[in-house]
């Protein structure tokens, strides 16, 4: 009987988990579903996140040290930067097309608007950093006088969220640093230090490509057994991926079952009503997202790989798609997005463990997408216009943004705190679109991988580098190689 794939696998622990949380839910068990179902997914991120420090360090150590001619790492980067940009420009500019054609923020009721509007009035005059983005101004309206006395009284009340104003310390001290900072943030002082850190991912490639350079640089005959040890040391990395997914489709059973039931508590209609007053918002980001994974990223590739087709495209990266989503984590699943890009999509290990770490930190396209469409369905949400030169100031601070955001669950929403504050509009504002942030995080995570993985494709076909051609691959595939072998066996 031919067995199931695994991307098929994993889509049915991801219904079930969600089902369960559900069901458990409705009979008062989500503290049972939280405490002993929840922890097992929390396991699953940190094997995953346990193999991906010491995978990206090996295998771009394996990947250059094994190259005959350096100058391809330059040219490598400067194709890998510009095609990140290029992606992640347009994807803010589909999130922008797509929130102002469909005026999400619009659809909420008209008089609750109107209060959101002069609390922003009210914000603008409490804060001499910032001035009224358009020429409205219903505080200065003498029939409004009650309302707005009202309206002040309520933000006075309002309760601070711990947490949120926590995590909004922080994206201020990221402001505060100068312009060269992130170069200096990516040069190690202590290596063993940067490996302990999942946020300094950027410190490891950089220690590693100047480690590979350098051994490129001595006589082969005294490098050789550090050649040996590291590329021994990277299979056994990748044969850890594939155990740790042999039982991914029971994790990500954990991991959807933990986060829905932290959504719903003991009441399943609960999510139903936090999404449907951010309905209209949600709607218009996941279109927006989609579209980038099942048109925008497939087109490329059709366009400018040889031999890709559609179905080719996502049986190659489903299990990594799948687990973007699960985990919310693009750092998470770099070991599953790179054994896809490498054994199904055939990019060479050089490339791909080059283009895809450097991808999962600075590459989010959905992250930039989304901090596009909320910071405008917010402006909406508050009756602000946004001209066209302050839309163009979200395409560069939600870039920029976005490549400072670290690949882990709601990065994204952090940072768009300083989005928010390079157009003048109030920072707390995140706090609104925070109730739907995590399940809207899991597809944006998927597009963030998505991307790194076409990206890796289109820079390893410029380099003319594919086989698409599976017959030209080596050797028959073992049989607990991820979706490989699914393909193959079709
Ligand atoms: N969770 C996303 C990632 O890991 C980042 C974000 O948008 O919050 O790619």
């Amino acid at each position: 009987m031919k067995k199931l794939a695994l991307h098929w696998k994993i889509i049915i622990g991801l219904i079930l988990g969600v089902i369960w949380a559900l069901f458990s839910s409705s009979l008062g068990w989500s503290k049972f579903t939280l405490d002993w179902i929840d922890p097992f997914g929390t396991i699953f991120i940190n094997l995953l996140k346990l193999i991906a420090v010491p995978l990206v360090l090996f295998s771009i150590i394996d990947g250059i040290s094994g190259l005959s001619d350096v100058t391809k790492i330059g040219r490598m980067g400067a194709k890998t930067l510009v095609i990140y940009l290029t992606t992640t420009i347009t994807a803010v500019g589909v999130g922008l097309l797509m929130v102002n054609a469909s005026q999400p923020g619009t659809y909420i009721d008209k008089e609750q608007r109107i209060d959101n509007r002069i609390e922003y009035e009210l914000w603008v005059s409490n804060n001499e950093h910032v001035a009224i983005l358009d020429e409205t101004c219903l505080t200065c309206d003498e029939s409004m006088r009650d309302r707005v006395a009202k309206v002040a009284e309520r933000s006075k009340e309002a309760i601070v969220d711990q947490d949120l104003t926590n995590k909004m310390s922080s994206a201020w001290a990221k402001k505060e640093q100068g312009p060269l900072q992130f170069i200096v943030d990516m040069i190690p002082s202590n290596i063993f230090f940067s490996l302990n850190n999942n946020s300094l991912m950027l410190q490891v490639i950089f220690f590693a490509i100047f480690f590979g350079i350098t051994i490129i640089t001595l006589p082969k005959e005294t490098t050789e057994p550090v050649r040996k040890l590291v590329a021994s040391i990277n299979e056994v990395f990748l044969k850890m991926v594939h155990i740790v997914m042999e039982a991914a489709p029971f994790f990500v059973f954990a991991l959807l079952a933990g986060t829905v039931s932290r959504m719903a508590g003991d009441d399943p209609l609960r999510v139903l009503e936090i999404f449907k007053a951010l309905s209209s918002y949600s709607i218009v980001l996941v279109t927006g997202l989609a579209f980038m994974v099942f048109a925008f990223y497939p087109t490329v590739m059709r366009f400018f790989v040889k031999g890709m087709t559609y179905k080719k495209f996502f049986k190659s990266l489903s299990p990594a798609q799948l687990l973007a989503f699960s985990t919310s984590s693009s750092v998470a699943t770099l070991p599953v997005t790179m054994e896809c890009v490498e054994e199904n999509l055939k990019v060479p290990e050089e490339t791909a463990s080059f283009v895809l770490p450097i991808g999962a930190t600075v590459n989010m396209d959905g992250t930039s997408l989304y901090q596009a469409v909320a910071v405008v369905f917010l402006a909406q949400l508050h009756m602000v216009d946004l001209s066209i030169s302050q839309q163009l100031v979200i395409v560069l601070t939600a870039t920029l943004a976005s490549i400072g955001s670290a690949a882990v669950p709601s990065a994204g929403l952090i940072m768009m705190i300083l989005v928010l504050e390079s157009v003048g509009l109030n920072p707390a504002w995140i706090a609104i679109v925070f109730p739907v942030d995590r399940i809207l995080d899991m597809c944006r995570t998927v597009v963030n991988v998505t991307g790194d993985a076409t990206v890796a494709t289109l820079v390893a076909s410029s380099e003319g580098e594919l086989t698409m051609d599976d017959t030209k691959t080596a050797g028959p595939a073992p049989e607990e190689e991820l979706e490989a072998a699914a393909i193959k066996q079709d």
